[in-house]
């Protein structure tokens, strides 16, 4: 490889090397729970963080370590630790994050799981969440106070195609010396790479564009190497000393000269260990072998959806377009900042007829999928306000950005003429 491989390169060669053991070119599956010692030293120097190896599969794994390497490559970050879900990454980096009594301020416009996640389980561990208006990112700075530890968004927002201004909100979170995450999950690092904008932390469900097909759950910690955590006394997770490794202080030991990966380090020798939600070698396998296309999907996806938003802003059955790809879009200019690329593959629009033509429009549709994920091969399609936001009230799901007439669409990799026939035959029923 060249010194400075490009992306696609990277997506096909980044942690990826031939087996030591049997020179295997794909990276193999190592479906083993444990790993024998070479003696007691050895397996003393492991478990006391003094040298890198494998214990246990809940902490480290051959075939999740390739996975690890290749996407903290394409993020431009020196680390990163693949777990369970995307759900499992964002609950590990609170956990890493915050004590009892601590808050982050969130996005208002994030993805219905992690609203759930912030607003419910956040409870039970004794952290707050304020939920905040991106579309100002002065609003975050007027929501500061002493307990605020993190501030949470995501670059492009499911469902309705909202660019969030990272630098901005970043430059926020280092005047207030907190850390910025951001869910880069429905943009993907091929589109927009946060940490190039300031973030600190990137989380990604790998199960959506990344993997890109559908069929494994997965997530990621990606950790910039750019915060100094010792600068205050705001994390004292990484900089206090840790009973549990005989008083090592995360900050110091994984410092600078270790790349400054100390938070990774934690989110894996603490989270994981202490929660447990680890990938399994084959969904890491599965995972990568779909990275390894995100390039061409991901140009796919966009020419596509691009087809498909400009096609429905021209019917006449259709209220609106949610898409920052379009020109009118409040967030086109935001997108050509962050996401020049394209503006990602998940929309949302209104069909008039309200409830009712939402229903039959999915009852329509052929070629669309009627499920509740995206980011897969194949275009799909779902109805909020009759699947994932039933149980609410109508004012409610208008405020969740899933009134009666919403319909989401993620739109595949397919022929886009089939994929807008199909939206026509369906949308002449009505
Ligand atoms: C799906 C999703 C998650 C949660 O990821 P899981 O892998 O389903 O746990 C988080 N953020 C965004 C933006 C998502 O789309």
């Amino acid at each position: 490889m060249s010194d400075t491989p490009h992306f696609s390169t990277l997506a096909v060669h980044a942690g990826q090397q031939a087996d030591p053991a049997t020179g295997a070119c794909a990276t193999p599956i190592y479906q083993t729970a444990s790993f024998e010692f070479q003696d007691s030293d050895h397996a003393a120097r492991l478990f006391n963080l003094q040298e890198f190896g494998n214990i246990y599969s809940r902490l480290t794994n051959p075939t999740v370590g390739a996975l690890e390497a290749r996407v903290a490559a394409l993020e431009g970050a020196p680390a990163a630790l693949a777990v369970a879900s995307g759900h499992a990454a964002q609950f590990i980096v609170f956990h890493t994050l915050l004590s009892s009594g601590d808050e982050i301020l969130a996005s208002n416009k994030l993805y219905g799981g992690s609203v759930t996640q912030l607003s419910q389980s956040f409870k039970k561990m004794g952290w707050g969440a304020t939920f905040i208006d991106p579309t100002d990112p002065e609003n975050f700075r007027k929501a500061l106070n002493d307990n605020v530890k993190a501030i949470f968004i995501e670059s492009l927002a499911n469902p309705g195609g909202i660019v969030t201004d990272i630098e901005a909100i970043a430059q926020i979170a280092h005047d207030a010396g907190i850390v910025l995450v951001v869910d880069n999950t429905l943009a993907t690092p091929y589109l927009c790479r946060p940490i190039e904008f300031g973030a600190d932390i990137v989380v990604h469900s790998l199960t959506k564009f990344m993997g890109g097909q559908g069929n494994s759950l997965g997530g990621i910690i990606v950790d910039s190497g750019k915060f100094d955590w010792s600068a205050s006394d705001k994390y004292p997770t990484l900089t206090m000393e840790n009973a549990s490794y005989h008083g090592m202080v995360f900050a110091d030991v994984f410092g600078p000269e270790m790349g400054n990966i100390a938070f990774a380090i934690a989110c894996r020798a603490l989270g994981l260990r202490d929660l447990g939600p680890c990938l399994s070698p084959m969904n890491a396998f599965l995972l990568m072998n779909g990275i390894e296309t995100l390039p061409l999907r991901m140009e796919k996806h966009c020419q596509n959806a691009q087809a498909v938003a400009e096609y429905l802003q021209a019917h006449d059955k259709i209220e609106w377009v949610s898409y920052a790809g379009l020109s009118d879009s409040p967030y086109y200019n935001l997108a050509q900042k962050y996401m020049p690329k394209g503006a990602g593959a998940v929309m949302t629009f209104g069909v008039k007829g309200g409830y009712d033509a939402g229903v039959q429009i999915v009852n329509k549709v052929g070629l669309f999928k009627h499920l509740a994920n995206v980011g897969d091969t194949r275009s799909l399609i779902i109805h909020p306000a009759s699947t994932t936001h039933r149980q609410l009230s109508e004012a409610e799901q208008i405020k969740a950005g899933a009134g009666p007439d919403v319909i989401r669409l993620s739109i595949g990799i397919e022929d886009h003429g089939d994929i807008i026939a199909d939206l026509d035959q369906a949308l002449e029923t009505l």
